[in-house]
């Protein structure tokens, strides 16, 4: 028996990604038994699974034969704690991470896995301060579509063929190859937070980074009309910066987060897309018309469209300004007619990169910018 049948079982009827059925599924238990796996699979077409949350964001594949899901891979094999580092397998569960008096500074949804929150690499309210998935992955190991392993960054080896793997693979949606392990920068948790509730314009974002209250986050939502404001540290400093903000927004301060924080503002059959622009139009975006929330310290935000016009309006504010649109959800009859990702640059680039990692074009097909 070959190992192809032995990992392998029948798909049932929930193995489907964005309503593309696959045929078989498997779940490898390290990264040689992935590899094995993928180098038997030449031929099909194949997306990696983690925990879900987000697997029907972006175009559903153009292909779809085998499903590996990453949730026998799980499980820290290290915590390096005076190096403030660790590594994770990649179907580890954020939500179950046990650091101590540390924390892998990543806001993320119940269920989701260290592999989908880097292979997405979306990002909450606390980019802010912390920055993204790709600015706290310091080393990476993954099998790529010929089932080759290969080790970069942090405490391994070298960078491949003079690409830095860890922000190729950020972001990548499965399209470059399988992620089986992750090497992360942690940071103390801080002994005490507030959040100043207020609703003061987006237009007060400014005078906030100005007034050297050093926040960790700072979030708006057009529906409430709510602008929260996240401080982190001591306890003496907490007190001290979330009063003065307090003065500064005639805000309230409390310990617990509004109910919309970090939470997409979509429903769950909804269309849904990440905006980015410069700190200077976000107060354009918060008056569109559509129900937008996320950074107003980042200009990285979140919104719901009602439909395709309103879809392409706020993809033409969002280039207008200097920033960019993608879909990152939408129901079928829309995803069929929509192009979710929208103009992006790097494109030749893009297309290059993915023809020297996969040359079948057999990980996640159709699946990223430009049909890659
Ligand atoms: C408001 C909001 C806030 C959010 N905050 C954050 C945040 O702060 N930080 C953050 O990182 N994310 C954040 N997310 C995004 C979310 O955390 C990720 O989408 C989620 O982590 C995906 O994890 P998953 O295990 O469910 O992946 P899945 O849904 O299973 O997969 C997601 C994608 O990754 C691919 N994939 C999964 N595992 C692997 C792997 N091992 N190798 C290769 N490809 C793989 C899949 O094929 C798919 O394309 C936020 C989202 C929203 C809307």
């Amino acid at each position: 028996m070959g190992v192809l049948d032995e990992l392998t079982r029948p798909a049932k009827d929930d193995d489907h990604v964005g309503g593309a059925p696959a045929r078989l599924v498997a779940a490898p238990g390290s990264t040689e038994e992935a590899a094995a796996l993928v180098a038997a699979a030449q031929g099909l077409a194949v997306v990696v699974r983690g925990g879900g949350t987000k697997l029907h964001w972006g175009p559903a594949p153009r292909e779809l034969d085998l499903i590996v899901d990453t949730s026998r891979m799980a499980g820290m094999v290290e915590h390096a704690a005076g190096d403030l580092i660790t590594v994770l397998k990649a179907g580890t569960p954020l939500d179950d991470l046990e650091l101590g008096g540390q924390q892998l500074a990543l806001d993320h949804p119940p269920g989701a896995t260290v592999g989908g929150t880097v292979a997405t690499g979306a990002s909450g309210p606390r980019r802010l301060h912390y920055g993204t998935a790709r600015d706290l992955l310091i080393g990476i190991t993954v099998v790529r579509p010929d089932g080759t392993i290969t080790r970069a960054g942090g405490k391994v080896v070298k960078n491949v063929a003079g690409y830095d793997l860890g922000k190729l693979y950020t972001g990548s949606y499965g399209t470059l190859g399988l992620i089986t392990e992750c090497v992360f920068r942690l940071h103390p948790r801080p002994a005490a937070h507030a959040y100043v509730r207020s609703t003061a314009p987006a237009q007060a974002v400014p005078s906030i980074l100005a007034a050297r209250v050093a926040p960790t986050a700072i979030e708006v939502d057009s529906a409430t009309g709510e602008l929260a404001v996240l401080i982190e540290g001591t306890a003496e400093g907490v007190r001290e910066r979330s009063a003065l903000l307090g003065k500064l927004l005639a805000g309230e301060i409390t310990d617990a987060a509004p109910a919309w924080w970090g939470l997409p503002p979509w429903d769950a059959d909804g269309i849904g897309m990440k905006l980015s622009v410069p700190l200077s139009k976000v107060p354009a975006l918060l008056d569109a018309g559509a129900t937008v929330r996320g950074s107003a310290g980042t200009g990285v935000l979140y919104a719901a469209a009602s439909g395709i016009t309103e879809v392409e309006r706020l993809r033409a504010l969002c280039v207008r300004g200097g920033g960019h649109a993608v879909v990152l959800t939408a129901p079928s009859p829309v995803r069929d007619i929509l192009d979710m990702w929208g103009p992006v640059p790097g494109l030749a680039l893009m297309r290059r990169i993915k023809d020297q990692f996969d040359p079948a074009h057999r990980f996640a097909p159709g699946r990223f910018v430009g049909g890659i």
